[in-house]
């Protein structure tokens, strides 16, 4: 059996027992729930663990063997452009027909707590963080923004110095390769830790969440597939010339990482390895462009807060208006942007698109149980976005092998 029926499989397994455990109320008990979460954990640390190494030494060594350095201003401004564009597109799409669906529900909503303990932050400190003020703080925190940065300098400074830089360069092509091999090796463990995560998640939270607040979730769900199939499809077909079945075939590792782990940084080796090896971008582009998407585009996620926006709008029977929607659209694209590629982070952000049309925080209160089996389905449209983008850029640079894409 290949890796992604695996995978799948035990998707379906983990889903499937957690919601029978879930349902008949065993296992229920800290310890037990305690116990299954560790092999998730170890999975998802295991991932994390490779972040940082693969994205500097991705990065470092696309850039070192560019042979016109000018050209990472073209990729790094096409793909920003690219990314905002779509999240644009998305958090229109999910207003659209989140006001033709118009989800709410009819509940007594007194006495609903705050939730949020964190605070969002503000978009002036994500520009100023860019720039590492210290690399090894950086690289101990996992700052995806200031690692890019950082590798973007070192690869284009090593390009510089042409006098016995060949060394140096073959190290990190080296070490670049090693820890792509890593990824495979890790791959191997996924059914399992794939299994538990999935377990874990349903057997606490249940499958009938999804069925109280049914209206919310299937419009979000609708939203995503209609990104997936429509935006991300036709600018595939028409801007791309890539037929889109195959790309979806050769993306579904990465989708099924992201579903599980519900986190687009922990997916970042893994889509990095489908977008060069499966989809034919060249390592020069696709180095900076995945995990730039994964830590600046969150379309997705952008398309949970509109529809989110409107349901709890409705819920509270507060009318929104025209300039409202167009605030939600700019303040959503602009939290994608802050928003960090790990677990539940985009519900902490639409705190920032509520405060900004009136609505009441609190609100949130209202969707947090859902929100988790929600997570696994946006990350997953998220890290598709970024590897749609990455193919876009390529085509555009001429850096895109087909043949790799049509095997
Ligand atoms: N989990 C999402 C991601 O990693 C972010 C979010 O929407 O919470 O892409």
């Amino acid at each position: 059996m290949d890796l992604s029926k695996k995978i799948f499989l035990a998707l379906g397994i983990g889903f499937f027992l957690g919601s029978l455990f879930n349902y008949l109320g065993v296992m229920q008990e800290k310890f037990f729930i305690d116990f299954i979460e560790i092999p998730g954990s170890l999975f998802i640390s295991s991932l994390k663990m490779l972040i940082v190494p693969v994205v500097f030494f991705s990065i470092v060594s696309g850039v070192s063997n560019l042979s016109n350095v000018s050209t990472l201003g073209r990729i790094g401004t096409i793909s920003v452009i690219l990314y905002l564009i779509t999240t644009c597109i998305a958090i229109t799409l999910a207003l659209i027909f989140s006001n033709i669906i118009d989800p709410g529900i009819k509940k007594n909503i007194t006495g609903l707590e705050t939730v949020l303990k964190q605070e969002a932050p503000a978009l002036k400190d994500v520009i100023i963080n860019i720039v590492p003020s210290n690399i090894f703080k950086a690289f101990t925190e996992a700052n995806m923004l200031q690692v890019i940065f950082f590798a973007l300098i070192f690869g284009i400074t090593l390009n510089l110095i042409k006098k016995n830089n060949v060394k140096l360069k073959d190290g990190i092509l080296l070490l670049n390769d090693l820890f792509l091999k890593m990824i495979e090796v890790i791959m191997h463990i996924a059914p399992y830790g794939v299994f538990f995560l999935i377990f874990k998640t349903f057997l606490t939270q249940g499958f009938e969440t999804i069925f109280e607040l049914g209206e919310y979730f299937f419009t979000v769900l609708l939203v995503l597939i209609i990104h997936l199939i429509f935006t991300y499809g036709g600018l595939l077909l028409i801007l791309g010339k890539i037929n889109i079945f195959k790309f979806f075939s050769k993306m579904k590792n990465s989708m099924l990482f992201a579903f599980s782990t519900s986190s687009s940084a922990a997916t970042i080796p893994v889509n990095l390895k489908t977008v060069e090896e499966n989809l034919g971008v060249k390592k020069s582009v696709a180095s900076f462009t995945v995990p730039l998407g994964a830590t600046i585009n969150m379309d997705g996620t952008a398309i949970m807060q509109g529809v989110a926006t409107v349901f709890i709008a409705n819920t509270y029977g507060i009318d929104l208006s025209v300039a409202d929607f167009m605030s939600v659209i700019l303040v959503a694209t602009l939290a994608s942007i802050g928003t960090a590629g790990v677990p539940g982070v985009g519900l902490i952000m639409l705190t920032m698109v509520l405060n900004q049309v009136g609505l009441p925080v609190e609100g949130i209160a209202l969707i947090i149980g859902i929100d988790r089996i929600l997570d696994m389905t946006r990350t997953a449209v998220n890290v598709t976005g970024d590897a749609t983008i990455s193919c876009i850029v390529a085509k555009i640079e001429k850096k895109l092998d087909l043949k790799k894409i049509n095997s």
